[in-house]
């Protein structure tokens, strides 16, 4: 049932009081908390995982790897804020020998936001969700999480949720620091609320672009991360093609049919030399028939996805490798064109197929592969299929341009949650491209730095007394010291 006015205000009025009763708790009680949802999400998984099978039509053992990944990401952001890196702590003690004149004591700290407002994905019912990385990073920030439930899976919603509730309520965290909200509606007015600071956005490229431009609209505009759609291409050299082409085919085609093709970072193109005609189609044709059709997360996906498709699919410089409309259940659908009509169309390379279809593009002169980079717009991912002491450096340079993360020899579609990943990129993969939604780093998206200029000692906040009480690594004088973490 959708959230009414009244309960979306009572919400996030809560979730404020529990942020100011919550922002100075330590961050190794953040830890705990997050420690606490890990473990109840695990406990709670025999009754979890069946409902999003049943709400989402994917498969019981990607669901639970899915829910191990979203255990393990609470439990490396609840470490890594009590290492205290997301703080930034940077302390300049007062220099009468600074080289521009003397310099006061200056020391800087990022500080939570306040309440955030989250959007969950409908392809990750787990890791993208209700406690996926955008919640996670928010709490561990020291932030409090109105979570707007998918309506793709409501039930898993309602149920997540209230372990999340039960758990922070046990580990000692203040009551509505987490809650959730379900309808299009109060998603709009939870992104209106003056006491939101901040939106975390992971769909549609509509959907976030509408939320986006409502935020940027408010009298005070709040910053709005939004993950939205990628077609991550993938550029094969000539030399990789001759050396591994057949299992470069097999292994893209298995690519796209993860997850039936829903995943944001599925390689939509392949740019490939055009040299193997009858042979290629032979193994493309097998790879792809190993993928049965299969259900969709839900209706409205299944119609979106097959409006992209037929769009597509019926320019006529595009032909049909494998594949058709499909029913309820769509087959793997296999396009074909040319880098030359990528030269004189460039808006197709930015065409999503949200579902199981990608396009090969075949190349017929070397520089076409740098020239069909060029015209990308921002991704999540490109990738380089190449082999070792190719000179690649142009296309390297051109891709890093484009995407947030570039691969080599490998497909894009895993998202390991790690210190270095990058999940991200310009426009229109993001709405802020310097920022990442997986990843130790996704939980400075919800801080704010703020320096503290000419404080006695003892009226500085703890996290920058000189005895350093919170025992966090710290830049002082410009030198990294002290701390767990360092
Ligand atoms: P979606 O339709 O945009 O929905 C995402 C969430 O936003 C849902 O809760 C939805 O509410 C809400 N929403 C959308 N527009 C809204 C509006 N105008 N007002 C209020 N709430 C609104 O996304 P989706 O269903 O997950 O669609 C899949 C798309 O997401 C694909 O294009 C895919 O590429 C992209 N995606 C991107 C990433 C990434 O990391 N970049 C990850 C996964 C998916 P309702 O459910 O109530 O409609």
């Amino acid at each position: 049932m959708d959230t009414t006015a009244e309960q979306l205000l009572a919400r996030v009025e809560q979730a404020h009081h529990a942020f100011e009763a919550a922002r100075a708790s330590l961050p190794s009680e953040r830890e705990r908390w997050l420690v606490a949802i890990a473990e109840r999400l695990e406990s709670s998984s025999d009754e979890l995982v069946p409902l999003a099978v049943a709400e989402t039509h994917l498969g019981e053992p990607r669901l639970r790897g899915e829910l191990v990944r979203t255990a393990f990401q609470l439990r490396l952001l609840g470490a890594e804020i009590r290492g205290g890196g997301p703080l930034d702590v940077t302390i300049d003690r007062a220099d009468p020998e600074w080289g521009m004149g003397p310099r006061p004591d200056i020391r800087r700290v990022n500080e939570p936001l306040g309440v955030v407002g989250v959007f969950g994905a409908s392809n990750f019912p787990f890791a993208f969700s209700v406690i996926g990385g955008d919640s996670a990073s928010a709490l561990a920030a020291g932030c409090s999480v109105v979570h707007k439930a998918h309506s793709g899976h409501e039930q898993l919603a309602k149920r997540t949720a209230d372990a999340v509730v039960e758990a922070l309520s046990s580990a000692g965290a203040p009551a509505g620091v987490f809650a959730l909200v379900n309808g299009e509606e109060s998603g709009g007015m939870l992104v209106d609320h003056p006491l939101v600071q901040a939106v975390a956005f992971t769909g549609s490229t509509r959907g976030g672009r509408a939320l986006f431009d409502r935020a940027a609209a408010r009298s005070h505009p709040i910053p709005f991360y939004g993950e939205l759609g990628s077609t991550n291409p993938v550029f094969v050299t000539r030399l990789a093609w001759e050396r591994r082409g057949d299992a470069i085919l097999r292994e893209f085609v298995g690519s796209v049919a993860l997850g039936t093709g829903q995943f944001c970072t599925k390689p939509g193109f392949i740019v490939v030399p055009a040299s193997r005609g009858g042979k290629v189609d032979r193994i493309l044709r097998e790879a792809a028939s190993v993928m049965p059709p299969s259900e969709m997360l839900t209706p409205r996906l299944r119609k979106s996805y097959g409006d992209s498709l037929a769009k597509l699919r019926d320019r006529p410089e595009i032909e049909v490798i494998t594949g058709g409309a499909g029913g309820d259940k769509p087959v793997m659908t296999l396009l074909r064109t040319s880098a030359s009509t990528i030269c004189r169309a460039p808006e197709i390379l930015q065409h999503e197929m949200f579902g199981p279809a990608s396009v090969v593009v075949e190349y017929s002169d070397d520089s076409e592969l740098v020239r069909v980079a060029s015209l990308l717009d921002g991704q999540l991912t490109t990738t380089i299929q190449g082999e070792v002491g190719e000179d690649v450096d142009d296309l390297r340079r051109v891709l890093s341009s484009k995407s947030g993360r570039v691969l080599w020899n490998g497909w894009p579609t895993g998202v390991s949650v790690t210190y270095a990943q990058q999940h991200g990129g310009p426009y229109p993969a993001t709405t802020a491209s310097g920022t990442t939604s997986v990843g130790t780093s996704a939980i400075r998206r919800f801080m704010r730095p703020v320096s503290y200029q000419g404080f006695p000692d003892d009226q500085l906040p703890e996290v920058l007394r000189d005895g350093n009480p919170w025992m966090v690594e710290r830049r002082i004088d410009g030198r990294w010291s002290g701390g767990r973490g360092a």
